[in-house]
C-alpha cells in the first residue's frame, strides 16, 4: 500500500469506488499511533449498491458447479500462502498483534480457504430411504442469496475468510463490511478477490463503521448476516434478523473463559496454558483467559509460577519476534481495560502483577504514541455477585481464584457466568478431564492446553450469550444454504 496520500474505496459491482459520502477515516497502527492510510467511510447509499451488485451476480454464480466456484477461491489460497510473511506484517502494523500471530492469522485464513474449496468435492446432502420403493428421496443444498458478513479487527485475516469462503463456494454472493480498525486488511483481501477474477457483485466490500454493518443487516435483500465481534452488537444483530421471516443470522461473539487447575495437574502445563491464554494477543482474542479456577492443594505454587512468569513477558515491538506481546487496539480499548482493573480492586481484588502502566523503559524507542498496557492479575474470593468474574474484559485481566473440593465444584463455578465460548481443565485425572468436557457450559473446550487456538474442521462457536450459530467451518453451510426434501417418482404409478 502506497503512503502518497490517496485515499481508498470500496469494491462493488467489481470497480473501486469512492462511494457516496465524503466522510473519510484512517487506519492507525497501534503500537506507535501513525496513521497507515485513509479510507471513504460506507454509508447507507454504498451499502445500497453493494447489495444490489450482489443481487444481481447471485444467478450467474449459483449457476456454476461448484467445483468451478472452488477454482477462485484455490488462486486465492495460493496467494495467502505465498505471500504469507508480506500479509502478516500488514496484520502486525494494522492490529497491533505480534508478528508469530499476523503469520498464524493468515495461516488460519488459507488453512480454511482450503477446507472451503476441498469441500467443493465432498457429498452435498443425504440420499434417505423412501417409504416406497420406485422413489427417490434426498435432501439437496441450495445457496440462501446475499450473505451479509461483518467482521471483527482482531483476526482482520482469517475471519473474513471464515466468513466468506464458505458463502461463496456454496453458491451464494457477498458483501462484506471489515472492522473499521483494520480496513487496510480489508483493502488487501478485495484486491485479492479481484486478481482471482471473482466475477463482478459476486464479492463486494464496504469500508465503514457500525452504521454501514447496520444498514447491511437492515436490508432485506440479505438472506443471512454472518457476524463475529462483541456481545453488545451481536445480541442487536440476533434480535433485529431473528424478528424477520426468511432471514437467519449466525452470530459469534466474546466470552469469560476459565481455566480450571485441579488437585494433580502438571503445574508446567498449567502455568504455560494459563501465561499463554491470558496474554497472548494481549488478551484481545474472544477465547483468551481472564479467570483462574486453582484447586486449593496447588493455588500457591501456580500462583507463585504463574505471577513470576507475568512479571516477566516482555510487552513491545510487536514486529520485533521476541516481543510476547504487543499493544492494545486502540486508546479507547486501553481506557476500557483500565475500567475492567478499577471494578476488580473495588470489588476487593488483591492485586498481584500490575502493569497496566508501563514504565518508560518498557516501552520500545520510537513508540510513545502507542497503546500500551501490560498484565493485570489480581485474586479474589469466588462470589457469584462479583461482576469482575462475570464481564469481558477482553484485555490482559485475569482473577485468580482457589477453590476447594472436587471437580464439580471447580465446574460450578467455572459455568457462573453469562457467557460459554472456551475453556480448559489441565488435569492428569481422566475423569475429571471427561466431567470438564461434559458438563463445562461451552463451545470450545481443552484439556492439558491453552484454549487459545481454533482448527477450521472444527466447529468454532460458544453457548449462552457467547454466540447463536456458527458463522465458520462446516456448520456455517447450515447458515448459507437452503435444503429441499426432494422426492422424485420413478414409476409410472399415480399416488
Ligand atoms: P464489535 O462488535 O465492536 O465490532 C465487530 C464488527 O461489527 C465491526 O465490523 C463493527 O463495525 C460492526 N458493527 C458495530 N456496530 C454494529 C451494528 N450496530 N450493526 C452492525 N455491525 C456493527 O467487536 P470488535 O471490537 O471488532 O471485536 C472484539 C469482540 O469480538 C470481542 O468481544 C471478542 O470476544 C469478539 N470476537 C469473537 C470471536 C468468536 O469467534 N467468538 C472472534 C473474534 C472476536
Amino acid at each position: 500500500m502506497s503512503h502518497d496520500g490517496e485515499t481508498y474505496g470500496h469494491y462493488i459491482g467489481g470497480e473501486w469506488t469512492d462511494g457516496a459520502g465524503t466522510d473519510t477515516f484512517d487506519s492507525q497502527n497501534p503500537a506507535t499511533g501513525e496513521s497507515i492510510a485513509t479510507f471513504h467511510r460506507g454509508s447507507e447509499d454504498d451499502v445500497d449498491a453493494a447489495l444490489a451488485a450482489a443481487d444481481d451476480a447471485f444467478d450467474e454464480w449459483r449457476d456454476l458447479s461448484y467445483i468451478d466456484r472452488a477454482e477462485y477461491l484455490w488462486d486465492i489460497y495460493h496467494e495467502l500462502r505465498d505471500r504469507t510473511d508480506e500479509l502478516a506484517e500488514v496484520v502486525t502494523k494494522e492490529c497491533g498483534k505480534e508478528i508469530s500471530e499476523g503469520r498464524a492469522d493468515v495461516v488460519e485464513a488459507y488453512h480454511m480457504v482450503e477446507w472451503a474449496a476441498g469441500n467443493a468435492r465432498h457429498p452435498h446432502g443425504d440420499v434417505v430411504p423412501s417409504e416406497v420403493g420406485a422413489k427417490d428421496a434426498y435432501m439437496r443444498r441450495k445457496p440462501r442469496g446475499v450473505i451479509g458478513c461483518i467482521t471483527p479487527w482482531n483476526f482482520p485475516v482469517a475471519i473474513p475468510f471464515w466468513h466468506m469462503a464458505i458463502a461463496l463456494v456454496e453458491g451464494n454472493t457477498v458483501v462484506w463490511k471489515p472492522a473499521e480498525q483494520t480496513p487496510w486488511c480489508g483493502q488487501i483481501i478485495a484486491e485479492m478477490m479481484e486478481d482471482a477474477g471473482v466475477p463482478d457483485g459476486v464479492f463486494n466490500m464496504v469500508q465503514g463503521f457500525g452504521d454501514a454493518g447496520a444498514a447491511i443487516t437492515d436490508d432485506e435483500r440479505v438472506d443471512t448476516v454472518l457476524f463475529t465481534g462483541s456481545a453488545e452488537v451481536g445480541h442487536e444483530i440476533a434480535g433485529k434478523v431473528g424478528g424477520e421471516p426468511g432471514k437467519l443470522a449466525a452470530c459469534e461473539m466474546g466470552g469469560k473463559n476459565g481455566i480450571v487447575v485441579t488437585e494433580n495437574a502438571d503445574l508446567d502445563i498449567a502455568v504455560h496454558s494459563a501465561i499463554m491464554s491470558s496474554f497472548k494477543t494481549t488478551g484481545q482474542r474472544c477465547v483468551s483467559s481472564e479467570r483462574l479456577i486453582v484447586h486449593e492443594d496447588v493455588y500457591d505454587e501456580f500462583k507463585d509460577r504463574y505471577v513470576e512468569t507475568a512479571k516477566q513477558v516482555s510487552v513491545g515491538d510487536p514486529l520485533d519476534e521476541d516481543t510476547f506481546m504487543g499493544p492494545a487496539i486502540e486508546p479507547g480499548h486501553v481506557e476500557k481495560i483500565q475500567r475492567h482493573n478499577e471494578l476488580a480492586e473495588k470489588e476487593g481484588a488483591e492485586v498481584l502483577v500490575d502493569r497496566f502502566e508501563l514504565d518508560d523503559d518498557e516501552i520500545p524507542e520510537g513508540h510513545a504514541d502507542g497503546n500500551w498496557v501490560g498484565p493485570f492479575v489480581y485474586e479474589i474470593d469466588y462470589d457469584s455477585d462479583l461482576r469482575c468474574i462475570k464481564e469481558e474484559c477482553f484485555g490482559p485481566h485475569v482473577a485468580l481464584m482457589k477453590y476447594s473440593g472436587d471437580i464439580e465444584r471447580a465446574v460450578e463455578i467455572h459455568n457462573d457466568t453469562p457467557y460459554g465460548l472456551a475453556g480448559a481443565v489441565i488435569s492428569e485425572d481422566y475423569r475429571q478431564i471427561n466431567y470438564f468436557r461434559d458438563r463445562a457450559e461451552l463451545g470450545l473446550a481443552y484439556a492439558n492446553l491453552p484454549c487459545i487456538g481454533a482448527e477450521v474442521q472444527l466447529p468454532f462457536g460458544g453457548v449462552k450469550k457467547s454466540g447463536n450459530g456458527y458463522p465458520s467451518a462446516r456448520e456455517a453451510i447450515e447458515a448459507v444454504t437452503e435444503r429441499t426434501a426432494w422426492t422424485m417418482n420413478n414409476s409410472k404409478e399415480i399416488e
